[in-house]
């Protein structure tokens, strides 16, 4: 990489920036298709949803191209409308993100100071450590347990050191697992007055069926303490490329400061359109979390009876130990034609993270990646 240098010395980068690692997007499917020659590739990579969006989407996107030359709605005024009465929460305590990711950063960016503590969990979302330490926040990671389960003990030490920010995934990315009512009520029961608690729902729909599942929104609606509820429309709805997530938060204070450091047009008129369509559409999303499910326990089934350990899933996705090198098991993939996420952090450089295609390339993947392991499919 060449550096960034002033004329006369020096860098021009903040130390925090100099730092930070690169956000891994995963290969870039035009590459692997070209050194691979299999096209179309199967793309794993990206927790992207197989199933498509609502009609009613396509149609509330083309209907309004003819508009794009305006800026869009900086209070985005009815997407939080339609999602304070789907929520029933006041629209005024919404804010909107390009991406949920956006509000991960907007959050970063109004409460941390140089030093400030902040908690996660391992293995996580890069995102939950990358932008803390842009604002030179010092990042503490509380493990899972062996069986990618929550570490009640290793959580209330965390907990205890009074940090500013809690990023909490749920259910995680990337283990898929989830914390259940009780744990999550521990973890809110523990977290100090004075921390703001970001509750990351991004797989939420998909959760929810489950009755074991606790909605956050739902556990911190009454509760008198600084809370943020995450959610997006890149996964189970299906809009990642248009970028749309929202938070709903504990105070119309906290959306106001988020405001502060918001850039004002920071969710497109496409991706605002396309979200109230899409919430519009229930039935649509019912489906693909239907088939989602379903799909996610076929292709665990196989790998386990295959004799893979995988971690248990309430997403589109699985984290998968390969008992080899995830970054070689990763390459072999990419020559067949398929990208999946190789994991690095520490203990876990043997797991791969794939997602969901259409069952039929679902097949082909576990087909693959049973060869590449030495195993048979059962
Ligand atoms: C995908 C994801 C997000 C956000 O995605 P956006 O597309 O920015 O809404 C946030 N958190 C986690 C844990 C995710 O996996």
């Amino acid at each position: 990489m060449t550096e960034v240098r002033t004329p006369t010395a020096g860098t021009l980068l903040r130390r925090e920036v100099e730092g930070l690692p690169a956000y891994d997007p995963g290969a870039d499917p035009d590459e692997v298709a070209r050194a691979s020659g299999v096209t179309p590739v199967i793309k794993l990579s990206n927790n992207e949803s197989p199933f498509g969006v609502s009609p009613t989407v396509t149609a509330a996107v083309s209907g309004h191209l003819a508009d794009i030359f305006r800026y869009p709605d900086p209070t985005g005024k009815r997407l939080a409308g339609a999602l304070g009465r789907a929520l029933a929460v006041p629209p005024e305590r919404i804010v909107l993100g390009n991406g949920s990711e956006n509000i991960l950063e907007l959050l970063c960016q109004a409460v941390l100071d140089p030093g400030d503590l902040v908690v996660t969990q391992a293995p996580g979302f890069s995102l939950h450590d990358i932008f803390p330490s842009m604002m030179g926040a010092r990042v503490e990671k509380v493990p899972v347990t062996p069986e990618f389960g929550f570490d009640a003990t290793a959580w209330k030490q965390a907990l205890a050191a009074c940090p500013k920010l809690v990023f909490l995934a749920n259910p995680c990315n990337p283990t898929g697992a989830m914390f259940a009512r009780a744990e999550l009520a521990q973890i809110v029961a523990d977290t100090p007055p004075s921390t703001l608690l970001v509750l990351d729902e991004a797989y939420h729909e998909f959760a929810r069926p489950n009755p074991e599942y606790p909605d956050g929104l739902e556990m911190l609606r009454d509760i008198d303490r600084p809370w943020i509820v995450l959610r997006t429309f890149s996964k189970a709805y299906g809009l990642a490329g248009l970028r749309v997530g929202y938070g709903v938060a504990s105070s119309t204070a906290l959306v106001r400061a988020l405001d502060r450091v918001r850039t004002p047009y920071n969710v497109n008129r496409l991706g605002q359109e396309a979200a109230v369509a899409a919430l519009g559409d229930q039935a649509h999303l019912a489906e693909t979390v239907r088939r989602t499910g379903l799909e996610i326990a076929r292709v665990a089934g196989r790998l386990r009876a295959a004799g893979l350990r995988v971690a248990p899933s309430s997403t589109n996705f699985l984290f998968i130990d390969t008992g080899r090198s995830a970054h070689e098991v990763a390459l072999q993939l990419h020559r067949r034609g398929i990208i999946v996420k190789a994991w690095r952090e520490p203990g876990y450089e043997s797991f791969v993270r794939a997602s969901l295609a259409a069952p039929e390339q679902n097949d082909v993947f576990i087909e693959r990646l049973l060869d590449i392991c030495g195993r048979r499919a059962q």
